[in-house]
This record gives C-alpha cells, sequence and structure tokens, in this order.
C-alpha cells in the first residue's frame, strides 16, 4: 500500500457563539482548517485535519500547516501509510518541529490504516475500553452571570466536565473579575462533575494568588495553564495547594518528560494538533499513565475530522486516567464529514467503523487548494 496522492483543502469554521474570548486581550470568531486527504493506490482515501486556535495560542498557525505540508508531500509520495512511526520519521527528517503541519498527515494515515485492516483507529491505538468518555464544554469568559447560566446549558446538553475561562485585564476587572466568574460557574456544581479554571497561559503568578485568595473555601476544580512560563507555574505550584493540568507548556515529549521530571502538574491536555498527530499523541497518552497523571483528550480546535482523531485516542485511556474529551463539533458551524458518536447519558462512544469511521461531506469542501502527486 502507497499514497499516490495529497490533496489538500481549505475550510473556514466560523465559531458558533459568536465571539470566543480568553486571556490576553485574545479574541476570535472563526477558524482556518486544513483537511487532508490521501489516496492510496489500493484506491483507499484517508483524512485528516489540523486546524490551529488562532495565530497566538502556541507556535503554530493556519498557513503554516499548508506550507508545512508543501514542504513534506513529496517526501511521502510512495510511502506505506501504515508504517505510522517511520512517516513521522520522515516528516522529521524534512521538516524541524511545525507539528500542526504534521498532524492532518499522521491523522490520514492512520485512518486508512484502519480502513486497510478494516478496524477502528482505536483499536490499533491500543484497543477500546468500551467507556463511554466524559465530555468537557468550553466556556468563554465574560460576565460571571452569563457564564453560570452557560455552564446550566451544556450541563442539561450532558456535560460532566466544565472548562472556565478567566483572564480578566486590570482594566475589565483582574483578579476580583475572574474570582466572581469562577464562582459564579461552580455555584450549581453536581456530585461527579469536573471544573477545570483555563487561564491559557495569560497570568502572572501575583494575578493567580490574589484570585485564589479571593475564592470562598472548598470549591473543587483544577487550575489549567495558570501561567505562561516554566519558572512562573513551577513559582505558583510551591505556594497552592490547588492542582495543576498543563496545556500551552506541554506540546512535546520533551516538555511532557520535564513535567513529570519536576512534578510540575497534576494532569496535561493533550491537543492531537499541538502534540503533532496520533502516533505522537499515543506516546505522550503512555507516558502520562505511566507517571500517574491524567489527560483531557482534546484539540486546538476543529470540525468533525479532528474530533474523530481526539474521540479515537480517548477512547483508549483508561476510565481512571481520562478527565474529558472536548467535543469540537459543537464550536463550528459547519459540518465537514458525518462521525456517529453521539452524547448519550453523558458520554460518547466511538463508532465500530473502519478508520476514524467518518464521512466526508464533499459538498462542504471547495476545490483543493494544493494537490501532489
Ligand atoms: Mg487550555
Amino acid at each position: 500500500m502507497k499514497i499516490r496522492e495529497i490533496e489538500v483543502y481549505q475550510v473556514d469554521l466560523p465559531y458558533a457563539g459568536g465571539t470566543y474570548k480568553l486571556s490576553g486581550e485574545h479574541s476570535y470568531s472563526s477558524f482556518d482548517a486544513t483537511l487532508v486527504c490521501l489516496k492510496a493506490d489500493n484506491g483507499l482515501q484517508g483524512w485528516g485535519e489540523s486546524t490551529p486556535f488562532g495565530a497566538n495560542y502556541i507556535a503554530s498557525h493556519a498557513r503554516g500547516v499548508r506550507a508545512g505540508i508543501a514542504e513534506m508531500a513529496d517526501s511521502l509520495l510512495g510511502r506505506d501509510p501504515r508504517q505510522v512511526d517511520r512517516i513521522n520519521e520522515t516528516m522529521d527528517q524534512v521538516l524541524t518541529g511545525h507539528l500542526h503541519a504534521k498532524t492532518a498527515i499522521d491523522v490520514a494515515c492512520w485512518d486508512l490504516f484502519g480502513k486497510a485492516v478494516g478496524m477502528p483507529v482505536c483499536e490499533l491505538l491500543g484497543g477500546s475500553t468500551d467507556q463511554p468518555m466524559p465530555v468537557i464544554d468550553s466556556t468563554h469568559a465574560g460576565d460571571p452571570d452569563d457564564m453560570r447560566q452557560r455552564v446550566a446549558t451544556t450541563r442539561a446538553q450532558g456535560y460532566i466536565g466544565h472548562s472556565i475561562k478567566v483572564g480578566a485585564s486590570a482594566a475589565e476587572g483582574g483578579p476580583m473579575l475572574d474570582a466572581a466568574r469562577i464562582e459564579a460557574s461552580l455555584a450549581d456544581a453536581q456530585p461527579g462533575e469536573f471544573f477545570l479554571v483555563d487561564c491559557n497561559g495569560g497570568l502572572s503568578v501575583e494575578h493567580v494568588l490574589r484570585m485564589l485568595n479571593l475564592l470562598p473555601k472548598g470549591l473543587d476544580f483544577m487550575l489549567e495553564a495558570p501561567c505562561a512560563t516554566w519558572r512562573e507555574t513551577l513559582s505558583l505550584r510551591r505556594r497552592t495547594s490547588v492542582p495543576i493540568t498543563f496545556d500551552e507548556l506541554a506540546t512535546d515529549d520533551a516538555s511532557i518528560m520535564q513535567l513529570i521530571g519536576e512534578d510540575a502538574a497534576e494532569g496535561i491536555g493533550l491537543k492531537i494538533s499541538k502534540t503533532g498527530g496520533l502516533t505522537r499523541g499515543r506516546r505522550q497518552r503512555d507516558m502520562c499513565l505511566s507517571a500517574g497523571l491524567t489527560l483531557s483528550v482534546q484539540e486546538t480546535w476543529g470540525s468533525q475530522v479532528a474530533f474523530a482523531a481526539l474521540a479515537h485516542l480517548g477512547q483508549t485511556v483508561p476510565p481512571q486516567a481520562l478527565r474529558c474529551i472536548l467535543d469540537v463539533r459543537e464550536m463550528a458551524t459547519k459540518v465537514t464529514a458525518d462521525f456517529d458518536a453521539p452524547l448519550v447519558n453523558g458520554g460518547i462512544l466511538v463508532p465500530d467503523r473502519p478508520g476514524l469511521g467518518i464521512e466526508i461531506r464533499r459538498d462542504v469542501l471547495a476545490a483543493p487548494v494544493a494537490r501532489y502527486r
């Protein structure tokens, strides 16, 4: 089995909630997705997606995805997509870093691998736990009462996890507004629910400590990505008992090894396009499990193709270590593929179909923006 052709598609994904706000006064209304179709010499097609969270979240951006694919494409033609580790070595040999560009290719290889052997990707990644995966929402920063209402809405939809975005500037209300956001969002917390307070690496140690000091005792949550740097995060960690989970600072094998070595956090948000795809995601999953860290399996952003990839990896994480998965499908107004994985009774199971188990909606895609063969 050989890769005969690579097609690249560009799709705009408008945010379903209007404007998405988080720390650092960053706001977003639409996301630029890249979908890749790998065509094999036996007629099978594999799909992958990479959708960065704008250009200022981590070191990745949408046009970089497509430029990176252009850089790597020739070296991938003629290669066996089922040899996922060898494919990644080749990509690393021709392009250093740029994991977000490698993601769409890597995921498409896994989709082809699954279709070639007639098995779902999660079975190839180690086997499905067959346990429904809890789902987390993404509650962007705003008025505290409005955030409480939005949490109530996703709770009613069956979400067990809630990601509360904070990061008010001094002019907006600083730590006092952020503390009010946390208190309001957790006001109706139910047994079994899970709360992340996500600072997106945008707060100073001072801001976080002031925010925490303003909170009443007994609120149950993890702090996600409180600060931009390791130094600040480790400094904060020495002075609070609130559990910490990493996101923006956990981007590759080396950073996860450092996290474990320095005992810097209790968990990570593993995002497929941040990690570089499912091959690296599988390895980082195992590193975290070995160290006793918990995992939220997520994506930076994306449509049904990106969601299918993260769901297959999440499906292989033992339930006691899997905090949640992020259903990015709910965040965009456009549907790029059919993926039969509904949220039922607070959980999602991936479908028992070969590969990612998706059906691409060709009518949503325009002509390819690039084609390599
Ligand atoms: Mg995060």
